[in-house]
């Protein structure tokens, strides 16, 4: 029986929604939640993601500002952008879109982020709280966004193996630091390109999540029959018959998967957009834990 599908963009609409509901609170009470997004270069599918959180921020009536930079920048002229967000009282959450052209250095833009604007989750104060279970940090967006879709599909988490495919600080380990903590009390492996029989893990997972950036690389094989299957990957690949020459595809095979799993994210329309939804929702929680200071 083919896999039930998870519907990522209706779950990112009610988040949406709620999250707009909330703002119309919070504009009562004088606060306008405002995400500031730093653009260096002009990176296509950069300039795409970041027009498309500035769409989503208006639509969730907040402010929104993106500052677009040349690819010549320098870093001490992105740092100062960075300093004066940070001072803005009008931008609660911003982010630098990544990636940044060769003469940034991305870590120590990250750094100056004021954790408590990193909306992102790159910085390392919230990487740590992450660990440790703090909840006043700010998770990375995309597995924040894997946790609200296994908790409104009611993927049940206590005791299941998870097993991730990669290991990368916005995905792979805080997707890991989310499924261990006590409530969602899953039982993790990280595997990622050193790991030895790959298919061994993958076959005995209760949720396969696949970050790993090669498209469609699960296969069924790889599937144990029921799983859930999360897959997080966007990847651009090569079609002379489609109008832009290329399609998007996932780290999974999701034909072949689908006739072996239980329930199955598609590209896209899974993942994808829970990522803008926790963008803003983080926003959100940024504005409203200044407003409660
Ligand atoms: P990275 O390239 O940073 O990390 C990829 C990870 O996969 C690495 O840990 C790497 O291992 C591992 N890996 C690569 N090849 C293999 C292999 N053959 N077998 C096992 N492990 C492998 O990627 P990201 O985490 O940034 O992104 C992963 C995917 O998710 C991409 O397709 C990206 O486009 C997508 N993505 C989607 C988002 C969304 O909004 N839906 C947001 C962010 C990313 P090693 O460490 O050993 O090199």
């Amino acid at each position: 029986m083919p896999a039930e599908l998870m519907d990522g963009i209706a779950v990112a609409r009610a988040i949406r929604a709620e999250v707009a509901a909330a703002v119309l609170v919070q504009r009562a009470r004088g606060v306008v939640p405002g995400l500031a997004v730093v653009l260096v270069g002009e990176d296509a599918a950069s300039a795409v993601y970041v027009r498309n959180k500035g769409r989503a921020c208006e639509e969730a009536g907040m402010h929104s500002v993106t500052i677009r930079m040349p690819a010549t920048a320098s870093q001490s002229e992105l740092l100062s952008v960075v300093d004066r967000l940070n001072a803005d009282p009008a931008i609660h959450g911003m982010l630098v879109q990544m990636p940044l052209p060769k003469q940034c250095n991305a870590d120590e833009v990250i750094r100056r982020i004021d954790p408590a604007k990193d909306v992102d989750g790159f910085h390392p104060i919230n990487a740590g709280k992450l660990i440790i279970g703090e909840t006043d940090g700010f998770a990375p967006c995309t597995p924040a966004g894997v946790m609200e879709l296994l908790r409104r599909c009611k993927v049940p988490t206590v005791g299941a193996e998870v097993v991730i495919v990669g290991r990368s600080n916005i995905v792979g380990k805080p997707m890991a630091s989310l499924l261990v903590q006590p409530g969602v009390d899953a039982t993790v492996t990280i595997c990622h390109s050193r790991t030895r029989d790959l298919h061994a893990h993958t076959r005995r997972a209760d949720i396969l999540i696949a970050a790993l950036g090669r498209p469609r690389f699960v296969t069924a094989d790889m599937v144990k029959p029921g799983a859930t299957v999360i897959d997080v990957g966007i990847n651009r690949v090569d079609e002379p018959r489609a109008k832009n020459g290329y399609v998007l595809a996932g780290d999974v095979d999701f034909v072949s998967v689908s006739e072996v799993a239980g329930r199955i994210t598609p590209v896209p329309g899974g993942v994808g957009p829970l990522t803008i939804a926790m963008l803003l929702r983080s926003t959100l929680m940024a504005a409203a834990r200044v407003s409660v200071a």
